[in-house]
């Protein structure tokens, strides 16, 4: 017997738009200042008119973009009813039968990693569309009976809810999947995606089929988990059903149908999944479009200008970089995937220095570690991409070897006050004051040379017996003699010399 494990994502993302979707109220998260961001529209007073957000619009469209979607020319505005305390209309705005975009795809390209390459996965978009999200109900958790409290700053904010095929074979590709969509969607600009502030939230819809040794397929009774605020939590709750569902058939022997679709929640802390209800039917909403709101016509015309307005996806950044620069898919998928800015940073650093490879290293090693340690972002790091692309072009140009390299950037940054911009001039002033500028001037390495090799008859007749080792003492005096000059320079010169004598 085998199984195979069957999931489906229901991902809603915050839009990054100042105000709400149907009204004027600011989506700034303000969770301290409770119900100030409201108005008699966002409260669901009577007679209070929705009016549709442009912007919010047009950040839906290019999410569609990105999941190449099609955009449908006309699309209209639904009321899902349903009753709770953050939801004061006792209906949602959202899209049922005709949803602004419907029928994309993420591709998850295969990925080397250090165990082995990760196949790729082409994950179905059923649909995405536009709607309103609800307030926030915070309950007592302290078992003192205090009173339960409704937040409605967030009610209206807009939402784009992105639901998948049910593509994805595993917890962890589940998350592969949202790290994608993350990047993608802040590339875009179209969310921040901050899971603590609710920007990101995820429904995880999972069963498995289980394959018998005597040929059949039974696959288990769905099941949606609900509200999974961190990709951890998405990976954990799902390897819990993984666990929990083969378990359940072995006892009951239920499969799909036999039971009503169940909701659970996850208790992060007891890493367990729990029943909460039977899941409403579709039906249940009792759906019918929004009269107050008109059905929305989008032209050609307002397409080609979104589409105008989209920057590079993060799967084409990959591609164009790991060709522009014979880069491996591990350090463009380490490049592209630390955000935009990052990577317009390496290709400022890989252009002026003009060695993608030596970029690369310096970007994912040093100055990825640099970062991490200061607690800054690429834009707060005090060296920009056009300094340090300065700093390695002068190794590519042989004017300083990589170690001094490594030093002017140690000391760049350890002389830097916090906001401060470094310049090329700082580069030349600590390569001075340091004598790190290798020494070019081929005369006096010249000389040296033959100084060295003068005094050390038996070492150069070693080397010429065969031993190669034998060269470094004389490297070493050379370099004693001619401080700041290139050591590999040096090496190959003796050879050389020694070849003709
Ligand atoms: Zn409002
Ligand atoms: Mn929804």
């Amino acid at each position: 017997m085998h199984t195979t494990t069957i999931i489906g994502l229901e991902v809603h993302v915050q839009l990054q738009t100042k105000t709400k979707v149907f009204c004027g109220c600011s989506t700034a998260f303000n969770p301290s200042n409770p119900n100030v961001q409201t108005c008699p529209v966002c409260l669901g007073l009577p007679g209070a008119l929705p009016v549709l957000n442009g912007e919010a619009f047009r950040l839906a469209v290019k999410t569609a973009m990105a999941l190449k979607c099609a955009i449908s020319p006309y699309t209209k505005w639904d009321r899902k009813q349903y009753y709770y305390p953050d939801l004061p209309k006792g209906y949602q705005i959202s899209q049922y039968d005709l949803p602004f975009s419907e029928d994309g795809f993420v591709e998850l390209e295969p990925q080397e990693t250090p165990e082995g390459t990760v196949p790729g996965r082409r994950v179905g978009i059923i649909r995405a569309h536009l709607e309103e999200d609800a307030g926030k109900n915070t309950h007592d958790e302290t078992g003192r009976g205090l009173d339960s409290q409704v937040d409605l700053n967030r009610a209206g904010t807009p939402l784009v809810e992105i639901v998948s095929q049910p593509d994805l074979r595993s917890p962890s590709e589940a998350r592969r999947y949202l790290e994608e969509l993350r990047l993608l969607l802040t590339y875009l600009e179209v969310s921040d995606c901050n899971m603590q502030e609710g920007s990101l939230r995820c429904d995880a819809n999972v069963n498995l089929h289980i394959h018998t040794d005597d040929g059949h397929k039974i696959a288990t009774p769905i099941v949606e988990v609900k509200n999974l605020n961190s990709f951890r939590n998405v990976e954990l709750a799902l390897e819990y059903e993984e666990k929990r569902q083969l378990e359940q058939w072995q006892k009951t022997g239920q499969k799909i149908g036999d039971v009503a679709k169940e909701t659970r929640g996850f208790d992060a802390t007891r890493g367990v999944t729990f029943a909460q209800r039977g899941k409403e039917e579709a039906s249940d909403y009792r759906y019918f479009p929004d009269p107050d709101l008109t059905p929305v016509i989008v032209s050609e015309t307002y397409l080609d200008e979104v589409r105008q307005s989209l920057c590079e996806f993060p799967a084409d950044r990959r591609k164009r970089l790991a060709a522009a620069w014979q880069l491996s898919s591990y350090d463009v998928g380490v490049i592209v995937g630390q955000g935009r800015e990052f990577a317009e940073f390496f290709e400022e650093v890989a252009q002026l220095g003009h060695d993608g490879k030596q970029a690369c290293n310096w970007v994912t090693q040093d100055v990825l570690r640099e970062m991490n340690e200061r607690g800054q972002t690429i834009r707060e790091f005090p060296l920009r991409g056009a300094v340090l692309g300065n700093l390695l072009n002068r190794i590519t140009q042989k004017q300083i070897t990589i170690k001094s390299a490594r030093e002017v950037f140690a000391t760049l940054l350890s002389e830097t006050h916090a906001g401060q911009v470094l310049s090329a001039q700082n580069i030349d002033q600590i390569i001075a004051e340091k004598g790190l500028a290798l020494v070019t001037d081929t005369g006096a390495i010249d000389t040296a040379i033959a100084e060295v090799l003068a005094k050390n008859p038996k070492i150069v007749a070693d080397f010429k017996g065969g031993k190669q080792g034998a060269i470094g003492p004389l490297v070493g005096q050379v370099m004693k003699a001619v401080k700041g000059a290139d050591p590999a320079a040096v090496r190959n010169l003796i050879a050389e010399k020694i070849g003709q004598m």
